[in-house]
């Protein structure tokens, strides 16, 4: 691994740009999609507001925070008055509303890590889940959506990481590989890391917005307009910092002793982290820090087998980065 790490950038790295850029294109959902979304959500803003006329409707996740590829499943969270309520009986009481509605495929998952409603809309197509009182998700998403807005190469690195971690069976979080929110978090750090940095860390500017969300204080400079064109310094193309970024994970990244944090916009040490905090997987065998909830590792679910897989699937990507003559195809092939 050592020997691997000095590689350097192919010289003529450049040429894959136009090819990536055609492969992230194709990735962008059309206009289209985004209506269908609008449709369904305002269907069960109708449903909703039947029963619980103060409740409110957020979308989350890829759908709202601009990482969305096309035919993507929404998610969307009920944020309803929580003086005593019961969230596996507003659930249920939910699934039964929709389910009465003619929406499809519904289900009540009152037992999961974090409870939802399954359904599937048959007039739009769209799957949707609907969790409740999830507002730490609904946070995150619009700080990933604003991180989105300062550079055209963040959403590009993204889309294609994705893209890569769904072909190769690597973003099955039940499985013991990694969320896609983990990924895009990993290409933000990525990024403020660069020199010339692409991108900043809107956590350590002034804030100017602040949201206490179940006793956590959420809080970044989120007047992004002003800053666009930061990362302009930086002439980086989109094949160099693909090349670069799994560079960094198959040969460079400090597995047993470093935390990657967007919060701060470094690498932190695990020593100076109190990842221990949090039961279950104690090995912590990759780092990745929820940017709000800092004691929250979203590579807890990573195990021995799948540090391995993932570990591996890093190393090809670098080696097909490096030498092969058509990563655009090699680099997407189904595991
Ligand atoms: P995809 O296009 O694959 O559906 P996504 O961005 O919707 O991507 P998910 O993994 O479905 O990603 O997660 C949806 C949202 O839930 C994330 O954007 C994030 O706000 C939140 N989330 C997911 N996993 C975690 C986690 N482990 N900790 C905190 N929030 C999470
Ligand atoms: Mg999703």
């Amino acid at each position: 691994r050592m020997m691997k790490s000095k590689m350097s950038c192919p010289i003529d790295i450049d040429r894959l740009n136009a090819p990536l850029l055609e492969i992230y294109e194709s990735l962008i959902p059309a206009e289209e999609e985004k209506a269908k979304q609008k449709q369904l959500l305002t269907l069960l803003e109708k449903i909703v507001s039947k029963e619980w006329p103060n409740a409110k409707l957020f979308l989350y996740g890829s759908c709202a925070n601009s990482f969305g590829v096309s035919k993507s499943d929404i998610d969307v969270c009920l944020a309803i008055e929580d003086e005593g309520i019961d969230k596996s009986e507003v659930l249920l009481k939910l699934a039964e509303l929709l389910q009465s509605d003619n929406l499809q495929n519904v289900q009540a998952l009152t037992r999961a890590r974090v409870p939802i409603v399954k359904l599937m809309d048959p007039v739009t197509g769209i799957s949707c889940d609907i969790c409740i009182n999830n507002l730490l998700a609904v946070t995150n998403t619009k700080l990933l959506h604003d991180y989105s807005k300062i550079d055209v190469r963040l959403h590009q690195l993204a889309l294609i990481v994705k893209h890569w971690a769904k072909s190769r069976g690597v973003n099955e979080t039940y499985q013991g590989t990694l969320s896609s929110y983990a990924y895009v978090l990993m290409c933000i750090n990525f990024l403020q890391q660069r020199t010339p940095a692409i991108l900043p860390c809107l956590q350590g500017l002034e804030a100017t917005y602040k949201v206490t969300v179940d006793d956590i204080e959420c809080a970044y400079f989120d007047q992004v307009d002003i800053l666009v064109g930061f990362g302009a310094p930086n002439k980086e193309g989109i094949a160099q910092l693909v090349w670069a970024f799994f560079n960094y994970w198959a040969y460079c990244h400090d597995y047993a002793n470093s935390v990657i944090s967007v919060r701060t916009g470094r690498i932190l040490s695990k020593h100076n982290k109190d990842l221990t905090r949090r039961v279950g997987n104690g090995r912590h065998l990759i780092c990745i820090e929820d940017p709000f909830d800092t004691s929250h590792n979203l590579g807890r679910v990573v195990d021995g087998n799948s540090i391995r897989v993932l570990r591996e699937e890093f190393e090809r990507a670098a080696h097909i980065m490096q030498f092969d003559p058509n990563p655009c195809i090699s680099l997407f092939e189904p595991y």
